[in-house]
């Protein structure tokens, strides 16, 4: 029921949008109404063979009702279409905003094709929330209103009935059909959940499942998966047919009533025989606000499902917020970082313990140090997509959390072993570093890169992550992004993994130019070229092991110089 309020609640800057739209749906059933009342009352009065002027009345109301009925079934669909999709906007945004302050931190533990459909699939099926759940009741409760005052005006005995079995059609059954199709769409939706995650790793993941054979394995899990959902939803096919049924009945029940209390006053003249089929005719067609009311109830469990995988979401603490009154970003960029702690949730190793080292503007450190050692922690902890647990960092002489993490972001340019390309354009993944960026300005940067083959390939689609471009150009584009940014600070981690030595060796010339001036951070194990770090960081196990200069390094013969001899295959 919370989650249920939770929804409405968002729904609540349309409330006079859906109720515009609520009642212009009333007066569509209300024009199906008098359309047939009028048909019944022209049929039955011209069967007595009157003057043609007698039928001009029914005639007149059959063409008002027959074309109001399209009109306003016209203007209902566009209002409460219009309506769904405001709705479905803001939802999309407000989920957007709230998802946005938790990456990567909070969504760490979701699978992506899971969240994809949380996206996508959730927020869509509440588009039912007032299409189908909100608004059907309105109508239906107005319809019975309505039916109330035209059959009790002739009888009340007749409109006793007819509220009797619109109540039945109205809440009886739908509560009902409910019941039976209770975890129906739930099941449903998880299986569709289970089928995306599938689906998206056979995808994604073909060549490794194919090597390793296991390719009809994921395909019988989705076949299976479907077998399941496909059974589910013949059972919700099944639940219908039966509220239709039941709806039907509810119907006819209410007509054998009214003829069974109306014929005696027919009998006794109170009531013209030409009324009580009109009656009978609008009774019958007040009964289409009932059909609704089955997929009014059972939404509801979809959309409580949906709203709830939503604000499991929407309702996890950022990882990181922005200071209420943030600091400007400091004009200096040394860096000071001192006694880092910090461990990743659920796990119980520390992965930084007591880190300290400070980097001078303009200054360039490598933090160097076997896999797993923390350093790519250091470099997210830089950004603050986490908050240390113990210790600081701080910039220019001020600690990092008082700054805009948004324009601390944009003042550190990162370029990773693993840089995201986006399924879209050379062009656009370029822009993406800097919006504003002339095309003179990419054609600049991809040639500092080293990329000037690609200089005019920019409208050039760069495949699905990149998939178009080989490793090394992926990496170059990184570089180029890098450039385009222009921000003071660098941390190039593991930047030039991957690379053959070529590729490498210009790679480290370009960003040697390119990084002139700017403090910079490298982050790597490979250990080319270590004489252009001003002082070296060695990390193992979370700890700082050892500092100096790569001779320092070299002359202490200590993990360092390890590790150095072994990579240039020298004696130890
Ligand atoms: P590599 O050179 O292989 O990239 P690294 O020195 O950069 O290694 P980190 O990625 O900083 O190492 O990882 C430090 C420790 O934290 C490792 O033990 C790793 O398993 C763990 N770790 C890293 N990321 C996560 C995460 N998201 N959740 C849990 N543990 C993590």
């Amino acid at each position: 029921m919370k989650t249920f309020l939770r929804l409405a609640g968002l729904t609540r800057p349309f409330a006079w949008w859906m109720l515009l739209a609520a009642l212009i749906g009333f007066a569509t059933i209300g024009s199906g109404i008098g359309l047939l009342m009028a048909s019944a009352w022209l049929i039955t009065t011209a069967a007595l063979m009157p003057a043609l002027s007698a039928l001009q009345v029914g005639i007149t109301g059959v063409r008002f009702f027959g074309i109001s009925r399209g009109v306003i079934r016209y203007a209902e669909r566009l209002i409460s279409h219009d309506t769904t999709f405001k709705i479905l906007t803001r939802l999309r945004i407000w989920f957007y905003d709230a998802v946005e302050p938790l990456a990567p931190a909070r969504l760490a533990s979701y699978r992506s094709a899971d969240l994809l459909k949380r996206i996508v699939d959730d927020i869509q099926s509440l588009e039912n929330i007032y299409a189908r759940v909100l608004a059907p009741p309105v109508t239906a409760a107005l319809v019975t209103l309505l039916m109330w005052f035209i059959v009790g005006h002739w009888s009340l005995a007749a409109a006793g009935g007819v509220l009797a079995s619109q109540l039945f059609a109205g809440l009886a059954v739908p509560l009902l059909t409910a019941r039976l199709a209770a975890g129906t769409a739930r099941g449903v939706t998880a299986l569709q959940g289970e089928q995306q995650v599938l689906a998206v790793d056979l995808v994604q993941g073909m060549s490794e499942l194919r090597v390793f054979g296991m390719a009809d394995d994921y395909t019988t899990r989705l076949h299976e998966a479907e077998v399941k959902k496909l059974a589910l939803q013949k059972r919700a096919a099944f639940i219908e047919g039966l509220h239709e049924s039941l709806t039907g009945l509810a119907m006819n029940g209410a007509v054998i009533w009214i003829l069974f209390s109306m014929v005696p006053l027919v009998k006794s003249g109170e009531v013209s025989a030409i009324t009580l089929a009109s009656v009978v005719f609008g009774v019958m067609a007040s009964f289409e606000a009932f059909l609704p009311l089955t997929g009014s109830v059972q939404n509801i469990e979809a959309d409580v499902r949906a709203g709830d995988r939503l604000f499991e979401i929407i309702d996890a603490k950022p990882e990181i917020t922005a200071p209420e009154r943030p600091e400007a970003f400091p004009k200096s960029t040394a860096i000071e970082i001192n006694n880092l702690g910090f461990t990743y949730p659920g796990s119980d190793r520390l992965a930084l313990d007591g880190v300290s080292f400070s980097v001078p503007q303009g200054g360039r450190i490598a933090i160097v140090g076997p896999s797993g050692a923390g350093k790519s922690t250091i470099a997210s902890l830089m950004v603050r997509f986490w908050n240390p647990a113990q210790g600081s960092i701080s910039i220019g002489g001020q600690t990092i959390d008082k700054l805009d993490p948004e324009e601390l972001r944009h003042n550190i340019a990162v370029v990773s072993q693993r840089a995201y390309l986006f399924g879209q354009t050379i062009r656009e993944n370029l822009l993406l570093a800097a919006p504003e960026a002339t095309d003179e300005q990419l054609r600049n940067a991809l040639t500092l890169s080293g990329l000037g083959e690609l200089q005019n390939r920019l409208d050039d689609w760069a495949g699905q992550h990149g998939m178009n471009l080989s490793g090394g150009e992926r990496q170059r584009l990184a570089v180029a992004r890098m450039i385009l940014q222009d921000a003071p600070v660098i941390m190039l981690d593991e930047a030039t993994a991957n690379l053959d030595a070529l590729t490498e060796q210009a790679l480290l010339d370009t960003l040697d130019r390119t990084s002139h001036g700017k403090t910079v951070l490298a982050i790597t194990h490979n250990l080319h070229r270590m004489e252009r770090y001003d002082e070296i960081v060695v990390l193992y196990e979370g700890r700082v092991i050892e500092r100096g200069s790569h001779e320092e390094l070299l002359k202490s013969d200590g993990f360092y110089a390890g590790m150095w001899k072994l990579q240039h295959g020298k004696e130890m």
